[in-house]
């Protein structure tokens, strides 16, 4: 049989913002389409009565695809299976629990929640598994119409076969082997009508013709009751890959506390779709070459054997490195639309191209540009104190050599310098950084060669005049 082409999906259920941990989740699924030529396809899951979710299921979209993830399939865009929303497909669900009840693999059961629990918490308190005990499996078919006519609430049960065992590979994982025994018959259609989750999510899968699944480990433990569903209905079964989970420093699954973000956090922060696209394609998952990569190419190095089984532990120095290299590899219009909010006021616009060249090498997040910008285009130049104490330590005789090879050499900063240097017979730090200082007012930054023509004649002639005198400032 020909392999099939791969399809791969990402079914957020819109119950929040999207945050790093299944942001992760979409762009492994994402990588592994596009890295086997597939089809990557989004579905909202959407089934359960869930406020505000139509806020969220939007914000879902826009998060992804500002982060690059276009899907081929799903909302907004359509296909062959639509709708992809789930709260549309309840005549899909229907119909398939009307098949299973006919076929006798489905029936309704009556114990109430209360009496659930009990039977839960015996099994526990004697050692065995915290399954259905069958109270409703063989009720015949005129003593559940009864019920039903007395108005009794009932869910759907799946009737699950006794002493047998349900194995898969997990792609991840390995080898899984499910006893049928514990896992007992599971409830598909809740009493209010409204179906199971884990049932929606494997119907769909199936008739959606997914063929792999990359999900958290946490759904784990519904997989082998999926795959009990879709045999019984005679539907494909996909492959699955269940990832290790993000953990923050503490070891505990990544939370609000030990730095869990939603994109729009990130967004807001100034990072780069392509900072987190590289990060977050690293996290849990390596590459033979860490360089960074556009999504193309982080595509096509992504493979599922490469995929982590420990828990992946966020580290933001990690991100934050990703996010300088994004600021090094974007275009300059991608940079400046990036920093314009905060620099648009300060930068002449003649000056742009110039100004990002300068200062990119620097910047992590935008208010670095801002203050660049200020440093080179504004008139009130901060100095800081170590940049202070550098100036003092030169005096004003150098600030007057500085003055007189400014004048000679405009702003060549290369020439100012050598001609500064054999004035003063000063070399090295002790000469470039109370240039430095007394030019930009820091004592780390961008190359001076690049800034000097930034800052311009006219403001570097007033900044070294101001320590001429005799290395203080004269006019306070
Ligand atoms: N809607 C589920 C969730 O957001 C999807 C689980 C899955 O990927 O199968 O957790």
């Amino acid at each position: 049989m020909a392999p099939h082409p791969l399809k791969t999906r990402f079914a957020p259920s819109p119950t929040g913002l999207l945050h790093l941990g299944n942001v992760r989740t979409a762009l492994f699924n994402y990588l592994l389409a596009r890295q086997a030529g597939g089809t990557f396809l989004l579905r909202l899951e959407d089934t359960d009565a869930m406020r505000g979710h139509e806020k969220y299921a939007a914000a879902l979209q826009e998060d992804l695809r500002w982060i690059g993830l276009d899907w081929d399939e799903g909302p907004g865009i359509g296909g062959p299976h639509a709708p992809y929303a789930q709260s549309s497909r309840g005549e899909v669900y229907r119909r398939f629990f009307t098949g299973l009840e006919a076929r006798g693999l489905a029936y309704p059961c009556f114990c109430s929640e209360h009496e659930l629990a009990i039977a839960r918490k015996t099994a526990l308190a004697s050692g065995r598994p915290p399954r259905y005990s069958g109270r409703c499996r063989e009720l015949s078919a005129a003593e559940a119409q009864t019920r039903f006519a007395a108005g009794a609430p009932a869910t759907l049960r799946f009737r699950v076969a006794e002493g047998e065992t349900v194995a898969f590979e997990d792609k991840v994982r390995g080898a899984q082997r499910f006893a049928t025994a514990d896992i007992g018959d599971f409830v598909i259609r809740r009493s209010d009508g409204t179906p199971a989750f884990f049932f929606c999510n494997a119907i769909d899968d199936a008739v959606m013709g997914v063929t792999l699944v990359v999900r958290g480990e946490d759904h784990l433990s519904n997989t082998p009751r999926q795959i009990l569903l879709l045999k019984a209905l005679g539907l494909p079964v996909p492959d699955y890959a269940h990832i290790a989970l993000v953990v923050g420093a503490d070891g505990a699954p990544l939370s609000k506390r030990t730095g869990s973000k939603t994109v729009q956090e990130l967004r807001a922060a100034g990072y780069l779709p392509q900072a987190i696209d590289n990060y977050l394609a690293r996290l849990g998952h390596t590459y033979a070459d860490n360089a960074f990569m556009d999504l193309d190419r982080l595509a096509a190095g992504f493979e599922v054997a490469r995929l982590h089984h420990a828990p992946a532990r966020f580290d933001e120095s990690h991100l934050k490195h990703w996010q300088r290299e994004a600021v090094q590899h974007a275009t300059a219009d991608g940079l400046w639309a990036w920093m314009a909010p905060e620099v648009d006021a300060l930068v002449p616009p003649g000056a742009r191209v110039a100004f990002i060249e300068a200062v990119r090498a620097n910047l992590t997040v935008p208010a670095d540009a801002r203050a660049w910008a200020r440093i080179l285009f504004s008139d009130d130049l901060r100095v800081s104190h170590a940049a202070h104490a550098a100036i003092g330590a030169a005096g004003g005789g150098f600030f007057a050599a500085a003055r007189r090879a400014l004048e000679t050499h405009g702003t060549d900063f290369k020439a100012l310098a050598a001609t500064v240097k054999q004035d003063t017979g000063l070399s090295g730090k002790a000469l470039f950084q109370p240039l430095r200082a007394a030019l930009t007012g820091e004592l780390d930054g961008p190359e001076m060669v690049k800034l000097l023509p930034l800052i311009g004649i006219e403001r570097a002639r007033k900044r070294l005049l101001e320590w001429c005198e005799n290395g203080e400032k004269s006019k306070e």
